[in-house]
């Protein structure tokens, strides 16, 4: 099949051609020849509800008899306003302020530029962005900068910006991020630091407790350095609570969020920060804007979709469907332990990690691509980090899709420890 369709994160050569969906609901995928394909990563993370979610669902078609796009300066409408308020409200106190735009990076991006603007318009301009090693923020020129580097970014290397980089918090070795963070703030060049709370995503779903965090952020505190809470993965109920941050007490001076912004359904970011950063950029001098946009800032299809997300958030018992996603995670998860099999098994809320023990070859070896095309021809879509195998179903998984999950897991880790895989 000769498609003229370049798929992201892609080797074409390897993997000439595509299974193509023609449905999905539920937790499902449905394939060209009706299989039901379990999406056990919610399709990169982003439906949390479930597919095409009926409230949010009706909410699209709802605006599409209203509105395309409407440019979002000079101008401004309905979905924007609601969702802002309705952010605000749910956010963690004292991020006032929302700034739309369209993917997880580009929340990321503006979050970056106001920090830098914010430093800059107070007339004490600072450079440096502080991060946590095995950090993923995107895969624009600035995220990449400041996630970890490697295969992904090699040919990039040249443009990308320095940061500086904490020590992933080890336990039992937790100081040794404190201290490096009190060395680089020490400089008076950081002006944010920069992290996923809770759990490093596409770093290998590295978990950490949420104390960490509001150590993170006395340090930034006594240096004036704001924290910036990428999450773009996190939120939305992922690690177990609305927010990540919530876990930890801390409110972030700004925080990012997407994918499960509008449900998973469509594009859709938010970046939300304090008053006084937004204060920092209201002057009379012009200068002082806050130079950013994009051509589809606040779509409002997607910002509909987006106050539907929160509709469904208030009325339906989400909590609870997640509490019940999070216990039969927690019993299966509890069925490995003790599997030498598996070198780490760890759980965030939704999220579980199991790590098969086999020879480290980092992304460039084929543990990965074998693991998925073993999920694959068993109608799972289930996307191993290289040998970190993690599932982060949607809420509304069952729990025999879970068990189906569970035992191919069990099953794949046989083949690979008996040389078969
Ligand atoms: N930040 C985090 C923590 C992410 O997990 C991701 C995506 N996996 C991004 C940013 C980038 O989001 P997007 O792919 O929507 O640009």
């Amino acid at each position: 099949m000769n498609s003229p369709v370049w798929h992201p994160f892609t080797q074409h050569a390897l993997e000439p051609s595509m299974k193509r969906i023609v449905q999905t609901g539920g937790a499902c995928l449905i394939d060209e020849d009706g299989s039901r394909i379990l999406d056990a990563i919610s399709s990169w993370w982003v439906i949390t509800h479930g597919h095409r979610h009926p409230v949010i669902m009706r909410a699209i078609q709802a605006a599409c008899e209203t509105y395309d796009q409407i440019i979002f300066a000079e101008y401004t409408h309905e979905p924007a306003e609601t969702l802002a308020r309705g952010l605000v409200e749910v956010a963690p106190a004292g991020l006032t302020h929302v700034f739309y735009s369209d993917s997880g990076s580009t929340s990321v991006e503006v979050a970056l530029k106001m920090a830098l603007g914010f430093f800059h318009n107070s007339g004490a301009p600072r450079s440096r962005i502080c991060v946590m090693e095995d950090g993923y923020h995107g895969d624009t020129i600035g995220t990449m900068s400041a996630g970890e580097r490697g295969v992904f970014n090699a040919a990039y290397e040249p443009l990308l910006f320095g940061v500086d980089r904490l020590p992933f918090p080890v336990t039992g070795r937790e100081q040794a991020t404190f201290d490096a963070f009190e060395r680089f703030c020490a400089t008076g060049q950081v002006a944010a630091l920069l992290i996923e709370p809770l759990v490093l995503g596409a770093g290998g779903m590295r978990v950490y407790p949420a104390t960490i965090i509001s150590e993170l952020k006395r340090i930034a505190e006594r240096h004036d350095v704001l924290m910036i809470a990428d999450e773009v993965m996190t939120g939305w109920g992922r690690a177990g609570s609305l927010f990540a941050c919530e876990q930890a007490s801390v409110m972030p001076d700004i925080l990012c969020t997407s994918k499960g912004l509008t449900g998973g359904s469509l594009p859709l970011a938010a970046t939300l920060c304090t008053a006084e950063i937004f204060e920092a950029h209201l002057s009379a001098d012009r200068r002082r804007t806050f130079f950013h946009s994009s051509s589809y800032t606040a779509n409002p299809i997607a910002c509909a979709a987006a106050v539907a997300n929160l509709a469904v958030w208030k009325d339906e018992p989400v909590r609870e469907r997640i509490g019940s996603l999070v216990g039969m995670q927690q019993e299966r998860l509890a069925r490995f332990q003790e599997d030498l099999r598996f070198a780490s098994i760890r759980q965030a809320g939704t999220i579980t990690a199991l790590d098969l023990r086999v020879p480290a070859g980092g992304y460039l070896s084929d543990v990965g691509p074998r693991l998925r095309a073993f999920f694959r021809e068993r109608n799972l879509l289930i996307r191993p980090l290289g040998n970190v195998i993690y599932l982060m179903p949607p809420y509304c998984v069952t729990a025999a899709e879970l068990d189906r999950a569970y035992d191919a897991i069990d099953e794949a880790a046989a083949y690979f420890a008996a040389g078969r895989l």
